[in-house]
């Protein structure tokens, strides 16, 4: 048995297809960029609407099948922007009912937990999910995934694109801060409320500072090592807090060396384990979407009675599959 995953939250439209038993057939995407400026909306779904036939080809012919071969298709219904949402929605309805197929519609922040769990084997971690929007900490307990901090203003990932941004970087800025991260310290506000970050306060006193002359390699230095020290000190306290002997970083960000090995130090000396999910598997792309869909094949529907949960948190999920 085969699912086909279709992702279309943000910037990435991606398929993927996987087996029911979690062997990766096929992981194809596009990622809308610019050289200057942020991402809207209606350009991501004129993005999306232009690449869609060209990446399921692609993903079909990467994993040797033909639409004939899938037995679900599974697409990302929440959270996310409702207009390139749309898009994998009408593309997975016009699909199913092409092919006679069934639909699932699932979480995308919980896919990416769940396909950092098959790919690097970890058990029951605490997760550390640090996306363009997102900066979570999560934790399975008590029959659900739990929020035990967050971000309180912007996600990581899209602090570092708006600082890239406004200094004339581009899209994305993560990378690009990362390679310009080799200036000396310059100290930047450092925002940890119990096990909650923020990031607000670093973006307005970087950008202040750059005005006044401070180096870009400087500044991308200095928010990447005041960033990242946060996100390390909220991880070790959910793991103490919640007793688990785990950690397991996802989404975009998780492809910055510095944070990798920050994370991995705490956990060493702490005797825990650390994981971080691969380049592929830790952005946006289909194969997470394909295997949330495997775990959620008992929750079903009709392609008519499909639709999108722009707004759904993590811990709203009901947990069928655990
Ligand atoms: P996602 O929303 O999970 O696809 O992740 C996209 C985010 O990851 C964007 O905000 C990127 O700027 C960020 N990102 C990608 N690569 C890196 C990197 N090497 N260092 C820091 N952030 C990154
Ligand atoms: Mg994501």
């Amino acid at each position: 048995m085969i699912c086909l995953g279709i992702e279309s939250t943000a910037h990435t439209f991606g398929i993927g297809i996987v087996s029911f038993e979690g062997k990766i057939l096929a992981n194809e995407k596009s990622a809308f960029t610019t050289e200057k400026g942020g991402m809207i909306p209606s350009d991501l779904s004129k993005h999306h609407e232009s690449v869609k036939d060209v990446v399921l080809a692609k993903a079909l012919k990467s994993a040797n099948l033909s639409m004939k071969d899938i037995n679900l298709i599974s697409f990302s219904a929440a959270p996310g922007m409702a207009p390139p949402m749309m898009v994998g929605l009408r593309f997975a309805k016009e699909l199913a009912k092409k092919y006679n197929l069934f639909l699932v519609g699932v979480n995308h922040s919980i896919s990416h937990l769940s396909i950092g769990d098959l790919i690097t084997g970890a058990k029951d971690p605490v997760y550390l999910y640090v996306s363009g929007p997102n900066t979570q900490v999560v934790a399975f307990a008590g029959g659900r995934f739990r929020v035990f901090g967050e971000t309180l203003d912007l996600g990581l990932g899209n602090m570092l694109d708006k600082f890239a941004r406004e200094i004339g970087l581009g899209f994305p800025g993560g990378p690009k801060v990362e390679q310009l991260a080799h200036g000396k310290y310059v100290e930047l506000p450092y925002g940890v409320k119990g096990m909650d970050v923020s990031f607000a306060g670093m973006l307005t006193k970087a950008l202040r500072l750059f005005k006044q002359g401070v180096s870009k390699e400087d500044l991308c230095f200095s928010l990447q090592e005041t960033s990242f020290a946060m996100l390390a000190e909220v991880a070790e306290r959910a793991m103490a807090h919640v007793d688990k002997k785990e950690l397991l970083l996802i989404g975009g960000v998780a492809a910055n060396k510095r944070l990798c090995q920050m994370l991995e130090i705490m956990c060493k000396e702490r005797n825990a384990g650390f994981f971080a999910v691969p380049l592929e598997f830790s952005g946006d792309q289909g194969a997470m979407i394909a295997w949330q869909g495997v775990l959620q094949k008992n929750d079903v529907v009709n392609p008519e009675k499909a639709d999108i949960r722009p707004y759904e948190r993590i811990d709203e999920v009901e947990v069928t599959w655990a």
